[in-house]
């Protein structure tokens, strides 16, 4: 009896959520995010000038960086709300390695507040697939934890199991910007075309790298008829020129 109370108590006075996710100390005032005063002030926000196109940043007022300037992307816009880096960097890699899905809440969030920031507006969700075993060894997919959040938190359908990655390809890390496009070319399909025909869609990863697998994932969408693409991606590895 004793012990139930207290937990209602506890549970009154600190609901879900009252740390940060970040350093663990107290919160008040959650806004979803889970990110305490502190650790909003010293997480590596993506701000300044900006590429126009991946959403990178630039040291200078250009409108591309030196990668967009060169190539068309077939997504229409990219953005990220942090850089990859410090404590962000390390939350990602627990989110994706060591069964810390809990961070897909925080993401989701930040997302959210991207996607109006930025004047999104698209009509459906899809988030970048991973292979079958890939996803069986990992137990989930990281981006469909953040979509279907996403999904909820600005009412939009959310595509299941329909973008699909047909190729076993190598891990991108190991590869050079040209063996990146090279090893993801083709690698995703789309399995119901009606699902995508004269959309906007929105599609979901965790990190930005090259650009290489949204720019494979758009192609596979604009197979299927998509209209527009638009990419929001927790956090950007920045390309140094
Ligand atoms: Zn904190
Ligand atoms: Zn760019």
């Amino acid at each position: 009896m004793f012990k139930k109370l207290y937990s209602l108590a506890i549970n009154t006075l600190y609901p879900d959520n009252f740390t940060c996710n970040f350093c663990g100390d107290e919160i008040f005032d959650d806004d979803g995010t889970a990110t305490c005063d502190n650790c909003k002030n010293t997480l590596p926000f993506v701000s300044g000038n900006i590429c126009n196109r991946c959403g990178d940043v630039i040291e200078n007022q250009a409108k591309y960086c030196e990668f967009c300037k060169h190539e068309d992307k077939i997504f229409k816009m990219n953005r990220s709300v942090f850089l990859y880096d410090g404590a962000i960097a390390n939350a990602i890699r627990n989110f994706k390695f060591d069964n810390q899905k809990f961070w897909h809440v925080c993401f989701a969030y930040y997302l959210f507040k991207a996607y109006h920031q930025y004047n999104y507006d698209c009509d459906i969700i899809c988030y970048v697939p991973m292979r079958k075993n890939r996803q069986k060894a990992r137990g989930y997919n990281q981006s469909e934890l953040i979509a279907t959040l996403l999904g909820k938190l600005l009412n939009l359908p959310v595509s299941y199991e329909n973008l699909v990655k047909k190729k076993d390809t190598k891990n991108q890390v190991d590869l050079n910007f040209a063996q990146r496009k090279q090893n993801l070319s083709g690698a995703f399909s789309v399995n119901d075309k009606s699902e995508f025909k004269g959309k906007n869609v929105l599609i979901i990863d965790d990190v930005y790298t090259t650009g290489s697998t949204l720019t494979n994932c758009a192609e596979a969408l604009k197979k299927a008829g998509a209209k527009n693409i638009y990419c929001l991606t927790v956090a950007h590895a920045h390309q140094k020129n």
